[in-house]
């Protein structure tokens, strides 16, 4: 357990598309997580494989992949106390008629094709898909005002 364990959250091109952009990132950040980096990207298909590379043998991975292939997806790196497994939490469950109201899926979404946003399912996962989407220097560092670090004397 630690204040700097850090998970992957993308919002899939359907979340851009219908824009829930802002009302993601509010969740992730009124809940007290700290946001490390942030891109707008429409990412190749070769790379949403690799992202998916774990469900390659289900049926639905070829449209799944090439739905993550077809617009932007806002990849983003969130950091703070059990961020992996909270992230999963407000994410709701993968089948958004599944997902409890009060959840992103089950505020936003009905249906499994189209669960608007991605979160890594483990601490592992997490480390495999940051490396994957950003490069060390896209992670920033900054120290929060409310510290009091960046008060003017
Ligand atoms: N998915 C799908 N059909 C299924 C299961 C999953 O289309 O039967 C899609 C859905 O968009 C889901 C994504 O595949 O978000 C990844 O599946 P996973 O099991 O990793 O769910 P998640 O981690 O997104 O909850
Ligand atoms: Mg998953």
């Amino acid at each position: 357990m630690s204040n700097t364990e850090r998970t992957f959250i993308a919002i899939k091109p359907d979340g851009v598309q219908r824009g829930l952009v802002g009302d993601i990132i509010k969740r992730f950040e009124q809940r007290g997580f700290r946001l490390v980096a942030m891109k707008m990207i429409q990412a190749s298909e070769d790379h949403v494989k690799q992202h998916y590379i774990d469900l390659k043998d289900m049926p639905f991975y070829g449209g799944l992949c090439a739905f993550m292939h077809s617009g932007p997806v806002v990849a983003m790196i969130w950091e703070g106390l059990n961020v992996v497994k909270n992230g999963r939490l407000m994410l709701g469950e993968t089948n958004p008629a599944d997902s409890k109201p009060g959840s992103i899926r089950g505020d936003f979404c009905i249906t499994l094709g189209r669960t608007i946003i991605h979160g890594s399912d483990s601490l592992d996962s997490a480390n495999k898909e940051i490396a994957l989407w950003f490069k060390p220097e896209e992670m920033v560092e900054y120290k929060s005002c409310q510290n009091g670090s960046c008060m003017s004397k």
